[in-house]
């Protein structure tokens, strides 16, 4: 299949970018792509205001959804293209019934060295050794605040209580790396900022506080209610003390991270509204239907579904790849007055 044929763009007949590689999912700005972020479902146990509106959403049917046999081959011909890092999300990832099989399915693929989950941990108590034992190394877990009537309010669900046994089980089941993740909205994450440290401190675990992205299900999203990082690092500096750089664990990583002076523990910012990373990233994403996604801003999707389903053959799947790699922007120009948003809120697309 010819790689400019593929594309929504290329359907709506837009002009396509000269494909051009030198080497294994490589785009035209060099970054090399290693990294995928697979969504298993659009289903969640929580309405995160940020994310999920809070009723009425309407669900892919399960027939949309790409099954475990047909996320593994993806998989495995990305692998042959020099994906190693696979991320499982969603939605919540653990809501999807038999989501281990796939783990195990996953974890049996030598070239995936790096096999993670992100996570609201409403399930996770009853999963984490579970998911520790199929293969998955390092877990991402969402938590906003420790405060039991603020959390009720930012997910719509009492579930504080459930989430904290989670990361509990979390912790005693041997992960590689378990990092809590903490949306910072102007006007309510201020507040969080030190009680968060300080849990996360107290458990060892690294710390890091996404910016708000215009992802929201409500569209209600406004530049002024991104919290950005530097302000985040200000409130650390002055309520725990001095911190300091330190360099990213893995090249290309989105977070700018920091070690407390004292030696305990870690923290850092994701600050891709206000300092994007656009030039470091190597990271594709395919949806639960089977819409591979170059970048989490991206208004374009190439179509996997039809190739894994009717027949297509590996070279195809590879030729999709590599044409969503080829057509993949500079930057992705949320700080432009020209941004449009996707369509897709952030559980449609996997976070
Ligand atoms: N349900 C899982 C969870 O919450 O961890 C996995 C999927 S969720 C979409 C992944 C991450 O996306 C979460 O850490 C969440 O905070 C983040 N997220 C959701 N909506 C966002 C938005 N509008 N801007 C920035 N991050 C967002
Ligand atoms: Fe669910 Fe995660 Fe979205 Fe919250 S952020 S609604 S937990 S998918």
């Amino acid at each position: 299949m010819d790689p400019s044929r593929l594309g929504d763009a290329a359907h709506r007949g837009e002009e396509q970018p000269v494909v051009s590689f030198r080497g294994p999912l490589v785009d035209r700005f060099g970054r090399t792509h290693t990294d995928l972020r697979i969504s298993v479902t659009d289903r969640c146990n929580l309405r995160c205001l940020y994310c999920m509106a809070a009723e009425g959403v309407e669900f892919r049917p399960h027939s949309a959804i790409l099954s475990f046999e047909e996320i593994e081959r993806f998989v495995r011909v990305a692998a042959r293209l020099g994906i190693g890092k696979v991320r499982i999300t969603g939605g919540d990832p653990l809501v999807r019934r038999g989501v281990l099989h796939l783990v195990e399915m996953l974890a049996a693929l030598p070239e995936i060295r790096d096999l993670a989950m992100t996570t609201n941990a409403v399930l996770l108590e009853e999963y984490a050794h579970r998911l520790k034992a199929a293969g998955i190394h390092r877990l991402n877990i969402s938590l906003d605040t420790l405060d039991r009537k603020r959390f009720e309010q930012i997910t719509r669900r009492d579930e504080l209580p459930r989430v904290l046994r989670g990361i509990e089980a979390a912790c005693r089941a041997g992960f590689r790396q378990i990092k809590l993740n903490a949306l910072a909205i102007r006007g309510r994450t201020e507040k969080e900022i030190v009680p968060l440290a300080r849990f996360a401190r107290d458990y060892g675990l690294e710390l890091r506080f996404i910016e708000f992205m215009p992802l929201d299900a409500a569209r209600q999203w406004r530049s002024d209610q991104v919290l950005p990082g530097h302000e985040i690092l200000e409130i650390l500096r002055e309520n725990l003390g001095p911190i300091e750089a330190v360099v990213p664990d893995v090249p290309g990583a989105p977070a700018s991270v920091y070690r407390f002076a004292d030696g305990r523990g870690r923290v850092g910012v994701i600050a891709t509204v206000t300092e994007p990373f656009c030039d470091q990233c190597g990271r594709l994403r395919l949806t639960a239907e089977g819409k591979l996604r170059n970048c989490l801003f991206a208004t374009d999707e190439w179509d996997a579904r039809p190739l894994l389903r009717d027949g297509g053959t590996d070279d195809e799947i590879a030729q999709l790849l590599l044409a969503a790699v080829g057509a993949k922007k500079k930057a992705h120009g949320t700080d432009t007055g020209e941004f449009a948003a996707p369509e897709q809120s952030m559980h449609q697309i996997g976070g």
